[in-house]
């Protein structure tokens, strides 16, 4: 049967895994760090570093197709992956979403409305993009950024030094502050031949720059979810993408503003394992290996939340409670701030 090679082994690894594994495929996963929550689940794993060219090769020649669960993989290593096997979601993808500047040019040249944005790289370049976009306003690293690790905010120009400090010499982007009044994100696929389905959207919550909630449905009007649903088509289309994509969006009087787009299954996506007939890893999973996308229609209302560090601790209660679903990966460790498992709380109409 056909393998499915999926660089990264923590839990998008993990649930892709099993989602493949429910339509009959092998996975083999390549993971630097020893005993990934996806080598429970996988076939085969690799441990290897992202500079190990031989164990790059090899891994590539013993799958089909590879995938990834993140996005920060090293282009060298890709090129490497790429003399051997296809590689969805496609390079383009990768490089425009792996530096946030290239991110949102490509956002605004699809016509799509992003925060104000300016790149800085020293002390003053950010006095000229605090003049240019104004505060508040949020410092960013351009690369590596995730759970908002690597931001910075700005009350004013006095916390310019301060927020540069915190790049820590990186290259970053000053972003102008988005008044939005809730945040949701669409999580779309494309498959090999072009077609397009996207799951209903779905409102986050953010607590300490974590996701902390999805919640279907999401507060939007009819014209809002129409747009939603076009944009993220529109950066497949553009990306001539295979694959899953996560599109974040914080919602405005002015309409949808994009945040930042994620080539990969996507946290607040969790929620269609309990909600859809098939999820968001099994949707994935069918569009990079060929297959046509499955059925993603919402069948009931669901709050996803995710299960961080001590959380764990309600896992006992959240056992006993039938309207939750739960999900755990396996992690050894609890420690603060990680991701543990989520839960997701079907809520009953009838
Ligand atoms: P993720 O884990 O989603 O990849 P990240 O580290 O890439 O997170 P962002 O999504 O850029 O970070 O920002 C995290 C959160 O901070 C956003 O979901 C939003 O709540 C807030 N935020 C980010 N940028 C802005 C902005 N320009 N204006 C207002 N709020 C913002
Ligand atoms: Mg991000
Ligand atoms: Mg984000």
């Amino acid at each position: 049967g056909a393998v499915i090679g999926i660089l990264g082994g923590g839990q998008l690894g993990r649930m892709l895994s099993m989602a493949a594994a429910r339509l009959g495929f092998a996975t083999h996963i390549f993971e630097p760090g020893a005993n990934p929550p996806a080598g429970q689940v996988a076939d085969r794993v690799t441990t290897a570093a992202y500079d190990n060219t031989d164990a790059l090769a090899a891994f590539a020649k013993s799958v089909d197709v590879v995938t990834y669960e993140f996005e920060n993989i090293p282009t060298a290593a890709l090129d490497v992956l790429e003399a051997h096997r296809p590689i969805h979601p496609g390079r383009e993808a990768l490089r425009i979403s792996q530096d946030r500047l290239t991110e949102k040019t490509f956002l605004r040249q699809l016509g799509l409305q992003t925060a104000a944005f300016s790149d800085v790289y020293d002390l003053a370049s950010l006095a000229a993009a605090i003049a240019e976009t104004g505060t508040p306003a949020i410092l960013k690293t351009r690369r590596l950024g995730y759970d908002g690790k690597g931001q910075a905010r700005l009350s004013g120009p006095q916390d310019a030094s301060r927020a540069l400090e915190e790049m820590a010499g990186a290259p970053a982007l000053l972003e102008g502050f988005v008044d939005f009044s809730h945040e949701v994100s669409v999580i779309a696929a494309r498959g090999l031949t072009g077609e397009v389905a996207c799951f209903d959207p779905g409102e986050n919550v953010h607590r300490d720059g974590i996701l902390h909630t999805t919640t279907v449905p999401a507060r939007l009007s009819s014209a809002q979810r129409t747009d939603a649903v076009l944009l993220a088509a529109n950066i497949l289309n553009a990306l001539d993408y295979v694959g899953v994509l996560g599109v974040e969006l914080f919602v405005t009087p002015q309409g949808l503003v994009v945040n930042e787009i994620a080539p990969r299954v996507h946290n607040s996506g969790h929620w269609t394992q309990n909600g859809c007939a098939v999820d968001q890893f099994e949707q994935h999973i069918r569009a990079i290996a060929g297959w046509p996308l499955g059925n993603g229609q919402r069948h009931a209302d669901v709050v996803m939340e995710n299960l961080i560090g001590a959380d764990m601790d309600r896992v006992p209660d959240l056992a006993r409670d039938p309207d939750t679903a739960l999900h755990l990966y396996g992690k050894a460790q609890i420690k603060p701030g990680r991701k543990m498992g989520h839960i997701n709380r079907i809520q009953r109409t009838g």
